[in-house]
């Protein structure tokens, strides 16, 4: 039987339990400099190479069949087929382990911050705090906590700002100021035995609610940058890398995968529950969040979220101080180190292909 049969056939009667074992061969995964690739690969680069020559249709009928979610773009559907079987068949090659969750909460963050329509250097200050918490093994919001806080810097909000976050001006006077609120939002986190006996990571929507508006907010404050908001999950970077496109804001990225936006959007709680079920979603398909942005002390990037491109950072060439250059030196570690494992799977490809 030709490798593209063997796919087909591996796809065809995968979910009946009918895999045919003896067809995979259970070299253990030495794939040291100079040793063999182990046939699985081979294999899996059949079943995903007919995996892309796939409809929508036969996609959405295997995934069903499957009983897995069959919605989504194609490439979600794609992505999602082609992650069943690499973990089915690396599991049975005991290659690897079912995908284990790095951390075991995360919490997704989504500041809302006084503002002035089209001025990219105004000074945030942070007038909306929620905290979604995720358990990442059951794959479920287990707690909220949300409150607004009083700006002193600027503190009656513009109508530009209450218009698009909804949060009106009686909310905000009548809320504490922001360190109050971040004491009882630590609280929390305590509560939850987070950072104590529960390993966890905070989620943001691109780099700025972290290296803008809270690093702005405890400037202002005069208070030390919390330690958790040091090293984050950008889930625009992890999406984009695990389901192979392009950037896309939130919303975009919600459509992808087949699902609508719930609530307001510019309502930081609302924008906090998308994106945890944005961070679910990826969860179910097999991906692990894991950090891949590091506070930048250097000038935060300008302008909203939707005026950065992509959510790059902003390259400030200056270098002030040595402190500086470690911290840059660092990111670009953590940069390479996500990006050879993003790359795993065509590091692997291509390892086959020049074998
Ligand atoms: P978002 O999470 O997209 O709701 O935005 C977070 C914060 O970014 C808002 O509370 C505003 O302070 C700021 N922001 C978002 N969009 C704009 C915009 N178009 N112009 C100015 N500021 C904005
Ligand atoms: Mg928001």
């Amino acid at each position: 039987m030709s490798s593209a049969e063997e796919a087909k056939s591996d796809i065809a009667t995968d979910d009946k339990g009918g895999e045919t074992h003896k067809k995979i061969h259970r070299l253990k995964a030495k794939r040291d400099e100079g040793g063999e690739v182990d046939p699985v690969y081979k294999k899996l680069s059949a079943i995903n190479g007919e995996i892309n020559r796939m409809s929508v249709k036969e996609l959405q009928d295997k995934l069903a069949e499957l009983k897995l979610d069959a919605r989504g773009s194609k490439d979600i559907l794609q992505k999602r087929l082609k992650m069943h079987f690499k973990q089915r068949k690396l599991m049975k090659a005991k290659i690897k382990p079912p995908v284990e969750c790095t951390y075991d909460y995360v919490i997704v963050i989504d500041f809302e911050a006084t503002c002035q329509e089209n001025n990219y250097n105004y000074t945030h200050e942070i007038i909306e705090f929620p905290a979604v918490l995720v358990d990442c093994h059951t794959r479920e919001i287990v707690d909220e906590f949300h409150e607004y806080c009083k700006p002193v810097l600027n503190p009656r909000l513009t109508e530009f700002c209450s218009s698009l976050t909804g949060i009106s001006q009686g909310l905000v006077d009548k809320s504490d100021e922001f360190p109050a609120v971040l004491d009882r939002m630590q609280s929390w986190m305590t509560s939850h035995h987070l950072g104590i006996h529960h390993t966890f990571a905070i989620v943001t929507d691109g780099p700025w609610d972290m290296s803008r508006f809270l690093q702005m907010q405890c400037n202002l404050s005069k208070i030390p940058f919390p330690h958790w908001g040091k090293k984050w999950i950008n889930i625009r970077k992890v999406y984009s890398s695990h389901y192979s496109c392009k950037r896309m804001n939130l919303e975009e990225m919600l459509i992808n995968l087949g699902l609508k936006f719930e609530g307001t959007q510019h309502c930081g709680l609302h924008d906090s529950r998308n994106i945890a079920k944005i961070a679910i979603q990826l969860l179910e398909d097999g991906c692990d969040l894991v950090k891949n942005e590091f506070l930048h002390v250097a000038q935060p990037p300008p302008g909203p979220k939707g005026s950065r491109e992509n959510g790059s950072r902003g390259r400030d060439s200056k270098i002030r101080s040595r402190e500086e250059i470690e911290q840059r030196l660092e990111a670009l570690k953590l940069e390479s180190k996500n990006f050879v494992e993003e790359n795993q799977d065509l590091l692997e490809y291509h390892k086959l292909q020049s074998a």
